[in-house]
């Protein structure tokens, strides 16, 4: 019995009442809500999810190269280590899978409603009424928001972008019906997932050629196979990959996610160095290194690491385009140096609308205030979990959360415990609605956004990080601050009624 149950069993009053829980999304996030709800004695749920298939992010993207760069025994649930994982940093399809096998493993699988989006989520008479895109109606107690962060695909709006006669499709779209061996390929962007794609591709492509509005930091990162023996190793000793474990995510905090939210750092320095290094000493064409050379800080956008990017741009079939793109024609992409660039095959490795979180779902809370109204300037959310005025809601990986180059696992497991913290006083019958007072979510908001501007993401570059005022909207505290708030909530910052 987890320690919530037993306080709610122990402390049942004649207020509590059963509760009834819609998860939206069966992605990570989804799949641990319903594992730690099961875990805290409520059965009472179903988890909505409109696709036809759990895995979230890994489900949607399924482009050739795609691995996690967080450190698989990390980008892990702390509960369910694996010992299989064939590398390092494990290629996406192990990931897919290994999220199938744990939903599948707790049963979760039975409880998901596929092909079933939430359209829309009110708060009548101190319950939410969820209707889906069919007209189904559910009604519940409690909302978990499950809805990832990087979900909504960037399309750019590129003039004859629809005239073109090959195939063009976002890289979270990836059509694996297009014919890419022997292809001429091009990958417009230059982030994570442009990377490991023109990596993956260019040994078997004709050509690839990757236009590049704005160069990238690279830093170098290795991805060892784990050996057989390490696996058996893995198997017979589960406490290995626990300090394994540990050691990486203490290490990501001092080396990494403390260092960004601290521009003048000397870790940041260090990283800094490193990717300087990595650009000169594997760059060898003084041109093709100077139009690789970024003119901001590393880590100022999201950080990218590759242990061979910089090998395979240099190969004789990669091209690296610097000039601006002005149009797509059917044959290809025309850029301002007047050249027409001939493609078989159009990548949009253009990322994602990092600020929609659970819209388009329209959620109308308290006194008919609606989401879409509340968050029209940007998304505000107390400590990234919940908003004011709309009681009993809470997000996972929500706005102004830990989104660096670090495990979105242990962030959600993190957050999930003070979800299930805040849901106990309904429990315990103390409430039946929670939700963040607009003054704490005013003074989380205004310390926030000072400490925002100490990040590195702050200084001098465009990236998703920053919202429509150019303030970095990520996290901009230490991890350890992060795990602090989320030991245990406040509930002074809480109107309980
Ligand atoms: P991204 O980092 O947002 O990069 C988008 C790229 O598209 C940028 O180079 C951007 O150029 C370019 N772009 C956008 N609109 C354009 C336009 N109209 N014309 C020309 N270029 C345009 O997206 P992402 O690479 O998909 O990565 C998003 C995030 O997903 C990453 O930061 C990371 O958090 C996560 N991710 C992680 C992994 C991993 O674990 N290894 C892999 C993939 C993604 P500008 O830079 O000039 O804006």
């Amino acid at each position: 019995m987890s320690n919530n149950t037993a306080a709610a069993v122990a402390g049942l009053g004649a207020a509590a009442r059963p509760l009834r829980f819609a998860i939206i999304g069966a992605g990570m996030s989804g799949i641990l809500s319903a594992i730690k709800l099961d875990e805290a004695g409520y059965h009472d749920y179903v988890v909505y999810e409109k696709a036809d298939r759990l895995g979230g992010t890994w489900r949607e993207n399924t482009y050739p190269g795609i691995a996690c760069d967080v450190p698989s025994h990390l980008y892990s649930y702390s509960f369910e280590p694996n010992p299989n994982w064939s590398h390092r940093y494990a290629p996406g399809v192990e990931i897919q899978a290994y999220f199938e096998a744990v939903a599948e493993r707790h049963g979760i699988d039975q409880c998901i409603r596929f092909g079933t989006e939430i359209e829309t989520a009110d708060f009548v008479d101190g319950r939410w009424v969820l209707v889906t895109k069919m007209g189904e109606r559910d009604v519940v107690d409690v909302i978990i928001a499950a809805t990832g962060v990087l979900h909504h695909p960037n399309i750019p709006e590129l003039a004859g972008l629809e005239t073109f006669a090959g195939a063009a499709f976002h890289s979270a779209r990836w059509d694996h019906g297009a014919q890419i061996d022997g292809a001429r390929v091009g990958v417009i962007g230059t982030g994570s997932t442009a990377v490991q794609i023109v990596t993956a591709l260019v040994d078997r492509v004709a050509s690839i050629t990757m236009f590049q509005r704005t160069p990238q930091w690279i830093a170098p990162q290795e991805n060892p196979e784990f050996t057989p023996e390490q696996i058996t190793q893995f198997h017979r000793h589960p406490e290995i990959i626990d300090e394994m474990r540990a050691e990486i995510s203490r290490g990501f905090a001092d080396r990494f996610s403390n260092a960004v939210v601290n521009a003048d750092s000397p870790e940041m320095y260090v990283i800094e160095a490193t990717c300087r290094a990595n650009l000169e000493d594997n760059v060898h064409d003084p041109v093709l290194r100077e139009k690789l050379r970024p003119d901001y800080r590393a880590a100022c956008k999201r950080l990218v690491v590759s242990p061979d990017f910089y090998q395979a741009i240099q190969k004789p079939n990669a091209e690296l385009v610097t000039d601006a793109i002005v149009t797509i024609e059917p044959a290809g992409v025309r850029t301002a140096d007047g050249g027409l660039h001939d493609l078989d095959v159009l990548v949009l490795a253009t990322g994602f609308r990092a600020d929609r979180f659970m819209r388009p779902i329209h959620v109308t809370g308290r006194d008919g205030v609606r989401l879409d109204d509340v968050w029209a300037q940007r998304p505000v959310a107390h400590l990234s979990i919940a908003v004011p005025g709309f009681p009993n809601l809470f997000m996972l990986n929500g706005p102004n959360g830990p989104v660096g180059n670090f495990s979105l696992i242990e962030v959600a497991e993190l957050q999930i415990a003070y979800v299930l913290a805040l849901i106990d006083e309904i429990r315990m019958g103390r409430c039946t609605e929670i939700s963040p007072s607009a003054t704490a979510t005013e003074r989380f908001d205004v310390e926030r956004i000072e400490a925002a501007k100490k990040t590195v993401w702050a200084s001098g570059c465009r990236s998703w990080y920053l919202d429509d005022r150019g303030i970095p909207a990520a996290w901009p505290f230490t991890f350890d601050r992060f795990r602090d708030e989320m030991a245990a909530p406040n509930l002074h910052d809480y109107e309980l009624i």
